[in-house]
């Protein structure tokens, strides 16, 4: 027998995540963003979930291998181009197209041999200073792009720092429209947070957007709204099994370095979860779990391959358990009860799309595809 850790894919839920941006954003293409293994989803386990979309973006080269042999012939986007001269061998190859943020990759592209011209997207540097052209040295390189023979299509694109945020994208979109207002080719400007957040303006703007987290389920803006607020479903549930129950007295710790000791009599439950399965040791006690569907509590330091829990409120509800008993450290209960990734990231100070990419290979991954995601 494996150990009873296991991550849970929900094609139904992925699919009600795509048809949510999509009412969101009615009239842009939409690129599934499945880099980092769809968000540590596996490629192969949500294509099925995703495959109603018009294009999918990643970052590796053998991701967009494995994403041409599941079958797709649609539009693949390299978001961050290409690293080498023999990258542009495999875009011809496989049709892929590529982001060009840099000087360097046009030089690449200048001396690449192909037969066929290959459609790019332009990146932008409009204030998130990461990749890309700054919005001064933007016509040059796409003058430059525009002249080669090894180009075809030249599409405009680029990233917001601060769509999730007060900030917001008004400072670069603003930099976007005025260094582009004059060039022909499709634009791409959105990501999860500025799809559902500044859907207006991402609908006039954008012939793409690229959502990826809010196809995973999670709020892009969390705690200021959560999943559930924006109309999206969990689509990764990491569940688990009660190993042992341990009845402690008051004074009684729990765990390593006795980080939490017991105010009065309590039953603790161990589940088969721990650092080494991604779960993040920065969680503490408090950090919100379900045991046979009821919400409880961590208890004291996670360790390398357990963690443990309060059991309290099940036996206030009267919930029995015991050996055996599921836990669900984010998703979906068989109960029907859920409990938000982004509950769980917030409390080890971090994001659900770390948590999601951070699960751990020796845990067995499976797919639901049951059609309701309810
Ligand atoms: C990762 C990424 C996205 C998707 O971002 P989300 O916040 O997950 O929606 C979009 N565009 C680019 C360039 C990215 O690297």
């Amino acid at each position: 027998m494996p150990r009873p850790i296991l991550a849970t894919v929900h094609t139904a839920a992925l699919q009600q995540n795509l048809a949510r941006v999509r009412q969101s954003v009615p009239d842009a293409r939409v690129w599934a963003v499945v880099k980092a293994n769809a968000y540590g989803h596996g490629i192969e386990r949500v294509f099925e979930g995703l495959r109603g979309a018009d294009g999918f973006a990643l970052l590796d080269l053998a991701e967009a291998e494995r994403v041409r042999r599941l079958g797709w012939r649609g539009p693949i986007l390299l978001l961050e181009g290409v690293f080498e001269p023999r990258d542009l061998e495999l875009c011809s190859r496989l049709d892929l197209w590529h982001a060009v943020h840099c000087d360097e990759q046009i030089d690449m592209l200048a001396a690449h041999k192909t037969q066929l011209p290959q459609r790019v997207f332009l990146k932008m540097n409009s204030g998130m200073n990461r990749l890309g052209f700054t919005p001064e040295r933007y016509r040059s390189a796409w003058t430059r792009l525009n002249a080669l023979p090894q180009v075809d299509e030249i599409s405009l694109m680029t990233h917001f720092s601060d769509a999730d945020g007060p900030r917001g994208i008004a400072y670069q979109e603003e930099a976007f429209l005025r260094a582009t207002a004059d060039l022909p080719g499709e634009r791409s400007l959105a990501n999860s947070a500025a799809t559902l957040r500044h859907a207006e303006r991402a609908r006039i703007k954008s012939d793409w957007v690229r959502p990826g987290i809010v196809l995973y389920g999670s709020a892009p803006d969390f705690p200021e709204h959560s999943a559930a607020d924006w109309g999206l479903q969990p689509t990764m549930t990491l569940s688990s099994k009660l190993l042992a129950v341990q009845s402690l007295q008051a004074g009684d710790s729990v765990g390593y370095g006795s980080r939490f000791v017991a105010e009065q009599p309590l039953r603790v439950g161990v589940a088969a979860c721990g650092y080494a399965d991604g779960y993040s040791r920065l969680c503490d006690t408090g950090t919100p779990v379900l045991v046979n569907g009821v919400r409880t509590r961590l208890l004291g330091r996670v360790s390398m391959d357990m963690l443990m829990l309060d059991l309290t409120p099940l036996e206030h509800a009267g919930v029995p358990f015991g050996f055996g008993s599921e836990v669900t450290l984010w998703g979906r209960s068989s109960q029907g009860t859920t409990l938000p990734i982004d509950e769980v990231a917030r409390a080890a100070g971090t994001v659900g799309y770390e948590l999601m990419c951070a699960v751990a290979p020796r845990v067995n991954f499976g797919v639901d595809e049951s059609s309701t995601a309810g």
